[in-house]
């Protein structure tokens, strides 16, 4: 504890700042530099409050399909019509369509441009990579106009100019046809969101398929064409439109697709209408084809043919799923007066997981996301079952998780199930109608998704073992290995760890934003209002940032900056905690309190020895060097002491008096930025008689200098401790250095005597003659 020396009237001397200090100041300034750099300038097709500009503007293209799936080569076969409607004020000569199957291709750009080593030790897959010689690239047979003529067309790789004979005119439509057809890549053994996989106990096929057909690409106002290759990370930027699709396959199969099916009278028999018709109002789902029905189809091959017809409107994409092993089960999920239909597929190695938690996952999501942003406007929400992916498409997504052959599980897989059901439906929101650029920026799908995913997570059970989330769980990323971190604000090709990256940090950023920064009422009404604004549009990261700080008053740039431009991490040391009391020049308290302090003044080591190495001082020896001085007391209180003590408090008002008092502590707290990252200052102060006090400091303490900060808690109570984010809500990464006083933290190590597992080559020698004994010891 230190005594303030007196209460002067603060004058602050301006004049002595030097010009390296300024500077010095400014350069730290950045980190709550408004983000006009790095911000597009608003435009009348996007604003600065992160709404769609009254001259907003997006393409369209509408698609009708013919497919057809061979179950014997495992190939497929299409036939498209693009209409392609120009809805903006460009005049276009040519237009770019995706061919995301030649990533499949055994020249693309995907495999000749991944790294590989060699190493000591491989697995036969790592091996059978660098062997890859799969041709899953497309074949087009057409591309011909409306009239039957062929169009000229450049690929280059993953992207198909498409010359037009005439250029597209503002408000013009374009329609053209694409033959085509692809080998389906084995998804088990060559990976990748899209493929079939073989069931050898019964020799069958369950196709999950997507970017299957070649897609319009995404022309705009901010990247013109967004045509960047498909190498494999960075995934689908689409215009929306209406589709009609008819998919021709085994008529033993069953078909998911995205959208509502047209003619199920001819694809269903009676009884699974009904069972369908039930579902719609059931409270639980009700099985439409089961497992019996599923087991019954598996041994047999039918020879002949069935169309499902499909029908779409505004989705920005289309996939599907078919088997002869596929289970169905269906429940409907109201919205006003509306009737979604939550649905699941699955072979019956998926039960009995799946047939308890999918669609009931589906149907959660469904109710969860949807108060958070707009109701869920398609008709239906599919989960397709896969062995171990995730991957979303409008109304219909893949996701993995399977039990055991014996039908049990770990409560990794059963949450992992429910997880990977919520995520990939969850997509719906972002991004099939929340449609941003998921080619340029993967955290805009990713992580407004995985935040959700985390808040329904936890409405599903008190609890739940959310990966992704929690502050302290983006920790071990963020303390990582600088050189493998990339910003949020990264292209999602070139980053390292994408999963941190673009999907727990965003998530934990958010949630801090909502939990910490923002509070919960400002950040949700925010957030919706984002959803909302860009339902059915294409926006971009600066109509998320903004529309966050347009929706709240909350200048949130130096949040962004920090959580999303850099790489810093948050970690705040509590330098010092200094304790202060105001001297209040009562003589009676004061030199008491002077005088146990130069008594408790330790002497110092030469003083100590010569206590004894000293026989006598000059002046013990001679009493004649005495005066006033060796026998004042300095501490001693006089009466005139008190008369001056008396006289100045006459000079003061009863407020500068109160202030005098004794039993006021001051706390004079440091703190010091070590990670970089802002953040608000959350501290649970505790006091000697056992009550504790939490106290939230916003951000902004740091505004004018963001690497050391100090205030002043003032108290009538002695403080015994003080914890710095004691509710680990905002990813400090080094708790260390978050108390005072400092205290050490058991932690549990094991203990093991020198490993005796390894066996030695002598031992294994005499094993090796044992065993020689054995075999010839004759045994029959
Ligand atoms: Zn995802």
């Amino acid at each position: 504890m230190r005594r303030i020396l007196s209460i002067v009237t603060i004058c602050a001397g301006v004049g002595v700042w030097s010009t390296g200090v300024a500077l010095h100041a400014q350069e730290r300034q950045n980190k709550f530099q408004q983000l006009y750099q790095e911000h597009r300038t608003p435009t009348v097709y996007r604003t600065a409050s992160g709404a769609p500009g009254h001259e907003y503007w997006q393409q369209r293209a509408d698609y009708d399909m013919t497919i057809a799936l061979d179950d014997a080569t495992q190939r497929v076969t299409g036939e498209e019509t693009i209409t392609y409607h120009n809805n903006s004020p460009d005049t276009l000569s040519y237009l770019w369509v995706q061919l995301d199957q030649n990533m499949r291709a055994p020249d693309s750009d995907t495999f000749t441009t991944r790294t590989s080593s060699i190493s000591n030790r491989m697995s036969f897959r790592g091996l059978e990579q660098l062997h890859y010689d799969f041709d899953g690239g497309f074949k087009l047979e057409h591309v011909r106009d409306a009239a039957g003529r062929d169009l000229h067309t450049v690929t280059n790789n993953t992207m198909m100019r498409v010359d037009l004979p005439e250029p597209l005119a503002p408000g013009g439509s374009y329609s053209f046809a694409i033959t085509w057809w692809y080998n389906i890549n084995d998804r088990i053994k060559l990976g990748g969101r899209s493929g079939y996989e073989y069931f050898e106990g019964d020799d069958n096929y369950v196709y999950t398929i997507a970017q299957f057909y070649p897609r319009m690409a995404v022309y705009n106002e901010v990247e013109g064409w967004q045509h960047k290759q498909f190498l494999g990370s960075g995934e689908f930027t689409l215009p929306f439109g209406d589709y009609r699709v008819s998919l021709t396959v085994p008529s033993d199969h069953v078909v998911a697709a995205t959208g509502v099916l047209q003619n199920p009278e001819q694809v269903l028999t009676p009884e699974q209408l009904a069972r369908l018709e039930t579902a719609r109002t059931a409270e639980r789902p009700v099985i439409v084809v089961s497992e019996a029905e599923a087991r019954a189809r598996e041994p047999n091959r039918a020879t002949t043919t069935r169309t499902w017809t499909f029908a779409a409107e505004n989705v920005r994409d289309f996939g599907f799923a078919t088997s002869r092993k596929f289970i169905w089960d269906a429940l409907g999920v109201p919205f006003g007066d509306r009737i979604v239909m939550a649905m699941s597929f699955y072979p019956k190695e998926a039960n009995p997981l799946w047939e308890q938690y999918s669609t009931r996952a589906v149907a959660h999501t469904l109710r969860v996301y949807s108060r958070y942003t707009f109701d869920y406007p398609y008709p239906v929400a599919q989960s397709i079952h896969t062995d171990n992916i995730g991957m979303e498409y409008p109304m219909i997504c893949f996701n993995g998780r399977r039990p055991e052959a014996d039908g049990t599980y770990s409560d990794q897989v059963k949450y992992g199930l429910i997880s990977v059901v919520i995520h990939e439906v969850g997509h719906n929101f972002f991004p099939m109608i929340v449609n941003s650029d998921e080619r340029q920026w993967t955290w805009m799908d990713e992580g407004l998704n995985s935040f959700l995913q985390y808040l329904t997570e936890q409405e599903w059970e008190r609890g739940y073992p959310s990966r992704r989330g929690p502050a302290e769980n983006i920790v071990d990323y963020m303390k990582g290995d600088r050189r493998r971190i990339s910003p949020i604000m990264t292209n999602s090709d070139s980053v390292w760890q994408l999963g941190p990256n673009a999907y727990s940090k965003p998530t934990t950023a958010l949630n801090i934003l909502r939990e910490t920064v923002m509070g919960r009422e400002l950040f949700d009404f925010a957030f919706k209002e984002y959803a909302r604004r860009w339902m059915f549009k294409h926006p971009t990261p600066e109509d998320f940032f903004r529309t966050m700080e347009d929706a709240s008053a909350v200048d949130l740039d130096w949040f962004w900056r920090g959580w999303f431009y850099t790489t810093d991490t948050v970690d705040v040391s509590l330098d010092s905690v200094e304790w202060f009391q105001v001297d209040t020049k009562d003589p009676d308290l004061e030199k008491p309190f002077r005088r146990q302090q130069s008594e408790q003044r330790p002497t110092d080591i030469s003083s100590q020895r010569n206590l004894e190495a000293i026989e006598r001082t000059l002046v013990e020896q001679d009493e004649s060097l005495r005066d006033f001085y060796n026998a004042y007391d300095e501490f001693a209180v006089q009466d005139l002491d008190r008369r001056d003590y008396e006289k100045y408090l006459a000079t003061l008002d009863q407020g500068d008096r109160d202030l005098l008092r004794p039993d006021y502590h001051y706390y004079e707290m440091t703190f010091s930025n070590v990670g970089g990252l802002i953040t608000p200052l959350i501290l649970e102060l505790e006091y000697e008689d056992g009550s504790t006090k939490t106290v939230r400091i916003p951000a902004e303490i740091w505004r004018r200098d963001t690497e050391r900060v100090s205030k002043v808690f003032p108290s009538t109570q002695k403080l015994t401790r003080v914890t710095l984010d004691p509710n680990r809500e905002t990813a400090d990464v080094d708790l260390t250095n978050n108390v005072w006083p400092a205290h050490a933290v058991p932690t549990r190590f094991q203990l093991f005597k020198q490993s005796q597992d390894q066996e030695n080559p002598m031992q294994r020698e005499r094993r090796n003659r044992e065993l020689g004994k054995e075999t010839s010891s004759g045994q029959p």
